[in-house]
């Protein structure tokens, strides 16, 4: 039976893999992956912070950055617009799990890196950040997970590849190899929809659509995102729980 290109089910997000404090010179740092796409974070601070900025909580800085030879061509190394548009989107994702009141007239920094890039960057990036964060030990009510969810063709899925995201059923059709995909995915093309959660509240801190979805469908996928964003929390609360008693051996 035919199933998505990579062979997974509709539901099923990539083989996710996690590493904890791979930065020495970081207060915590992590690489998150969801299959090819690679995320490194590292956090420093919270240090004091110079400028004349809201001195009643902490300020967070966020860098998001694609390695050049993180996509199959060579990608420019100077930051565009994309880049500074989803540094914005993870800050405003993670902030509000973090308690900065708690930490107040300091600062934090994120430097993201994307190692290698298949589609949902943004979102490895948040949880790469999360566990960065926790294992800095900011204060924090949950860690904040990100998956990408969508529509391809007429299928709802989770965590969309590269391929996926570019899925068009017109263009399949004129690939005798591929053309047997429209059977599973339907005609159309894709919606990505990438998505930051707060497991514990249910809330959304981050819904970006780009494509088109009806009002039912995306009520799917927004039910479908919640729903594996509490399987990824629970493997990120594993790993960084394994890391302490690892580390107190
Ligand atoms: P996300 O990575 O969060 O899904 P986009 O939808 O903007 O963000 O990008 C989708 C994918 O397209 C990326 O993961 C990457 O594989 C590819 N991509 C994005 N920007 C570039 C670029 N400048 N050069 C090459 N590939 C890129």
């Amino acid at each position: 039976m035919v199933k998505r290109f990579d062979g997974r089910e509709y539901n099923e997000v990539r083989k996710i893999n996690i590493k904890l404090n791979v930065v020495d010179n970081a207060k915590g740092s992590a690489i998150f992956s969801f299959g090819d796409t690679v995320a490194l974070a590292a956090v420093y601070g919270p240090k004091p912070s110079k400028m004349s900025l809201d001195y009643d909580k902490a300020f967070l800085r966020v860098r998001y950055n694609m390695l050049t030879f993180s996509t199959p061509e060579r990608k420019k190394p100077t930051p565009g617009r994309r880049e500074i548009e989803l540094s914005e989107a993870i800050k405003r994702a993670l902030e509000p799990a973090l308690l900065l009141e708690e930490i107040p007239g300091s600062i934090i920094d994120i430097y993201i890196e994307i190692l290698n890039a298949d589609a949902g960057t943004r979102t490895a990036s948040i949880n790469a950040a999360s566990l960065a964060l926790s294992l800095a030990g900011i204060p924090m009510k949950d860690l904040v997970v990100g998956l990408a969810v969508g529509k391809i063709g007429e299928k709802i899925v989770a965590d969309l590849n590269k391929e996926e995201e570019d899925y068009d059923s017109e263009k399949l059709k004129k690939d005798p190899e591929k053309s047997k995909y429209i059977e599973y995915y339907g005609e159309g093309r894709a919606t990505d929809i990438p998505v930051a959660i707060i497991p514990s509240e249910k809330k959304f801190t981050l819904i970006q659509l780009d494509g088109e979805i009806s009002t039912k469908e995306l009520n799917d996928a927004l039910n479908l995102a919640l729903e594996k964003a509490l399987e990824i929390k629970d493997l990120m609360k594993k790993s960084i729980l394994n890391e302490y008693r690892a580390s107190n051996i």
